[in-house]
């Protein structure tokens, strides 16, 4: 037989039995089969994983809305607030796990998947009172927390301090002991400080948060400054760190388009946030729908700057306001019984003088934080009027102490509980549709600072000139 013979599979022609050219085309075949085979295997797996993964997030998307309390997943990492993006990951990682991906897909109700992803985490306890009235309760800690720190003891940001007793737990909305002071924790896990009113009870705690039930409710006051933020702000700022006092700043919302940084620095000193408008223009020549409008842009700048929290209390310009403006706006709207004409005399004794002479128990003062002058002066009356007796509080911490509940709509001269015969403030629509036909009355009609006048000093950086008035009069009175 030669080569080109009739070769007969597993015939005896060749030496071993993978010589045969037949038996290897069989084999070349079968790997191939098999090669096929585990592509399209693995192929399949992969859709399967992606939509294990969207069904386990979906899952657990369902399992948390379907909790209504947001308490967030398994990790105790996760905070209350956590984002979507969190739960996807969490998805995505399980999913990974084979067979768990395969099960995790067919998992659609929601009520199967909820005992894993919500299992009860360890330490954490609810407030022995909603109202915060009663012992703290110990929740997790926020995302903003955490970013700040994981570990034991106090930690603070802007919004305030906290205390951690576990690593990624913290006391909430309650009363605690820590280190033999006590203290009251808000709702969001912050230490209160100053004068709140917890419950039925009005309750003082030092800038440290340490609870002083002895603190009187006598030889208040709180200063306020208009106009702002300007630099001189930074400079009240260092003197509230220095002498404790708290007070109110209420700013006009083109200057804090520009100068909003120094909010979480308001905010972490303890002092208030106020609305003195967006324009800052005189509000009798809008109607209390545009007026609103005009304090509500106002809010959405501040609340830019201070993560989300907008101002309680309201000041309109030139303090000159109706009952239906102030209902519009819908927020206490605060005026003063002590006027420092700080913008009239822009001197540093003349404005300590009317000060020292006219406060009384209770009184809300009127400053701007722009000038020099009334820096200089509060150099002075912050420590003074703190060894006098006098405590500087915000206006909100007045109205608390004072047992003076102020309402939205409500306007407020001060917190004396005695009359205050004001040259300015309420005004019926009638007469405000009188101010606002004369050009006069803008600054001759209110004891605050004339618009162009004053304006014109003020830099052209900070967004707010006279220019801005002017056009918003003319638009107005047209
Ligand atoms: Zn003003």
């Amino acid at each position: 037989m030669n080569r080109t013979g009739k070769n007969i599979p597993f015939s005896g022609k060749y030496k071993k039995w993978y010589q045969n050219p037949f038996i290897r085309i069989l084999l070349l075949a079968a790997v191939l089969v098999v090669v096929i085979i585990i592509c399209v295997n693995v192929l399949n797996g992969k859709n399967k994983e992606n939509e294990s993964a969207n069904a386990s997030f979906e899952t657990m998307a369902e399992a948390e809305s379907a909790s209504g309390d947001g308490v967030p997943g398994s990790d105790a990492a996760y905070s209350a607030d956590a984002k979507d993006a969190d739960y996807a990951v969490d998805g995505g990682a399980a999913a990974a796990n084979g067979t768990e991906a395969d099960a995790a897909a067919q998992v659609t109700p929601a009520a199967q998947i909820t005992p894993a992803a919500q299992p009860q985490v360890e330490g954490v306890t609810a407030p022995a009172a909603a109202d915060g009235t009663g012992a703290a309760g110990v929740m997790q800690m926020t995302e903003e927390m955490l970013a700040s720190s994981t570990e034991t003891g106090w930690h603070y940001t802007y919004k305030g301090m906290w205390y951690s007793m576990t690593p990624g737990l913290c006391y909430y909305n309650g009363w605690q002991e820590v280190d033999g002071s006590t203290y009251h924790f808000g709702a969001e896990g912050y230490r209160d400080v100053g004068w709140k009113r917890i419950g039925d009870q009005v309750c003082c705690f030092d800038n440290n948060g340490v609870y002083q039930p002895d603190a009187s409710t006598e030889k208040m006051v709180a200063f306020t400054f208009d106009d702002g933020p300007s630099q001189g702000m930074d400079m009240l700022l260092e003197l509230c760190e220095e002498t404790g006092a708290r007070v109110t700043f209420f700013m006009i919302g083109v200057q804090v388009e520009n100068g909003g940084a120094v909010i979480p620095h308001i905010m972490q000193d303890h002092c208030q946030l106020g609305n003195h408008s967006y324009t800052h223009s005189l509000m009798l020549k809008k109607t209390p729908e545009e007026c609103a409008a005009d304090f509500n842009q106002c809010d959405e700048f501040i609340r830019s700057f201070s993560g989300g929290y907008g101002a309680d209390v309201v000041r309109f310009p030139y303090g000159d306001l109706t009952e239906e403006h102030a209902k519009a706006v819908g927020k206490p709207c605060i005026l003063w019984d002590v006027d420092s004409l700080d913008w009239e005399s822009q001197d540093a004794e003349q404005i300590k003088e009317r000060v020292y002479t006219l406060i009384r128990d209770g009184s809300v003062i009127l400053m701007h934080d722009r000038y020099d002058a009334t820096v200089e002066a509060c150099r002075e009356l912050f420590p003074n009027l703190i060894a006098q007796g006098y405590q500087l509080v915000t206006v909100e911490e007045l109205s608390i102490a004072k047992g003076i509940e102020m309402q939205p709509g409500g306007v407020y001269y001060d917190f004396t509980g005695e009359e205050t015969d004001a040259p300015f403030g309420l005004v019926s629509m009638e007469e405000a549709a009188g101010m606002a036909g004369t050009e006069e009355s803008d600054g001759t009609e209110s004891t605050e600072e004339p618009a162009e006048a004053e304006y014109t000093e003020v830099p052209d950086e900070t967004g707010y000139t006279e220019e801005t008035v002017e056009a918003e009069y003319t638009e107005q009175s047209e």
